[in-house]
């Protein structure tokens, strides 16, 4: 270590240590030591500039942190310190900028105190990210303001080898379990993750979103590769005319796209809807498809690949189709008049495939498809989730992205797999 790379604020904080140091580094091995050794005290001087916390001089009040504790008002933690009831009304009040009602317990607040002990600022920690702070200007004077810390994005990396499940896996080697998420739906149509076993093993490299040094979530996936059953599956992600999305090491997209419809049919006559009045049941609750108004008889197409794992008769649903296309999608199709022949759990069917007839069986008031679509074991709607492109890169693209994915290839094989668990797939599979 030199002493050109002593931090500018260590500097200041000493500067007759500094000119000594300066001194001393001409004169040989011993002084050499010496310097090194006063650097470490100097590194740790106190730093000049004012600290910001929430963006306001920290060192110029007295804080007080804590959390919100159960069935604690906002009065409970406001009268104490000098701010006056007519104050904290205004807050109660002035709904336009944060709604107070809406403050949980367990959430990190700060209170900062003036020279007098009364609270100058109020500040309340919606999440790790965003924070609202409150300014008493005197009286009943109140000023609020939103706030969000500084979002750090860090690139991190890592390896594993599946012993159990892949959510323990990424836990053993230090990365968030909710990587796995994320892996499920890249690789949707290529690795069922319900089938992952050991010796499976994977590389990711992703970027991760840090407050206050602390991870608030995964920011991105850039690549992975994903050795599953002895298959070895990449996935890079690119922007191509702005629309991001994963492919293979030849450019062909990892997703497939879901038929836009089942059918051909008249109308839409209901959309999903987390609340509606139901027809028949006289009732509002959740209707968590799409109806397809339909003449009775009108075949019934899978939207994706997949295999049957229900085709029978509920009260409720009448005649019904369940596919399941990989370990994330799964559709469902109701009210048919009668099914397709063969359909039954198990058998397979291809994007396209007519599964059954139009019909209204069941719940329902007249002939039309009701259609269900889950991703990830919830019920979603379809024309809300950002389903991928699935459309392959274009020419245009073409050689940007080889270039791109060589440089990503090269850092992905760098990531050394965790020491003690190299065996061979094989070896690792014999061995469980
Ligand atoms: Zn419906």
């Amino acid at each position: 270590m030199t002493l050109f790379r002593l931090p500018a604020k260590a500097l200041y904080g000493a500067p007759l240590l500094l000119v000594l140091l300066l001194l001393a580094s001409s004169c040989g091995q011993q002084a050499q030591r010496d310097a090194e050794a006063a650097q470490q005290t100097l590194t740790e001087a106190p730093a000049p500039e004012p600290e910001l916390q929430y963006g306001l001089p920290v060192d110029s009040f007295r804080l007080l942190a804590g959390a919100v504790q159960r069935n604690e008002f906002l009065a409970d933690i406001l009268l104490p310190h000098g701010v006056d009831y007519a104050a904290i009304d205004r807050i109660a009040r002035d709904r336009d900028i944060f709604d107070v009602r809406r403050m949980r317990a367990g959430q990190p607040y700060a209170l900062m105190l003036g020279a007098d002990s009364s609270a100058r600022h109020f500040v309340y920690e919606e999440n790790k990210v965003d924070y609202v702070v409150w300014t008493f200007a005197g009286g009943d004077s109140v000023q609020v303001e939103r706030g969000s810390k500084p979002v750090e994005i860090v690139q991190r990396q890592v390896a594993g080898v599946i012993e159990g499940s892949m959510y323990q896996t990424l836990i053993d080697a230090g990365a968030p379990a909710l990587l796995a998420n994320r892996l499920a739906d890249i690789y949707a149509w290529s690795i069922d993750f319900y089938r992952i076993q050991a010796g499976d093993r994977f590389r990711v490299l992703y970027t991760e979103k840090l407050v206050d040094g602390e991870s608030v979530g995964i920011d991105s996936i850039q690549a992975a590769s994903f050795r599953f059953r002895g298959m070895e599956f990449l996935a890079f992600h690119y922007d191509q005319d702005s629309l991001g999305s994963y492919y293979d090491e030849n450019g062909h997209s990892l997703q497939k796209a879901f038929l836009q419809a089942p059918l051909n049919y008249t109308r839409i006559s209901s959309r999903f809807s987390r609340r509606r009045f139901h027809p028949v049941q006289k009732r509002y609750k959740a209707h968590l498809g799409t109806d397809y108004a339909a003449p009775t008889g009108t075949p019934i197409r899978s939207t994706g690949d997949g295999v049957v794992v229900a085709a029978g008769y509920t009260r409720g649903n009448g005649n019904y189709v369940k596919i399941r296309h990989n370990s994330v999608y799964t559709t469902q199709y109701l009210h048919m008049s009668r099914f397709a022949s063969g359909m039954r759990s198990g058998k397979a069917v291809r994007q396209g495939e007519v599964i059954g007839y139009v019909g209204a069986t069941g719940l329902a008031t007249g002939p039309h498809l009701c259609y269900r679509f889950w991703k990830n074991g919830e019920q979603v709607d379809p024309f809300q989730e950002e389903l991928p492109p699935a459309f392959p890169i274009s020419e245009e693209h073409k050689a940007a992205y080889q270039q791109r994915i060589e440089q990503l290839k090269k850092r992905l094989e760098a990531i050394p797999y965790p020491e003690a668990q190299t065996a061979e797939p094989q070896l690792a599979a014999m061995g469980g």
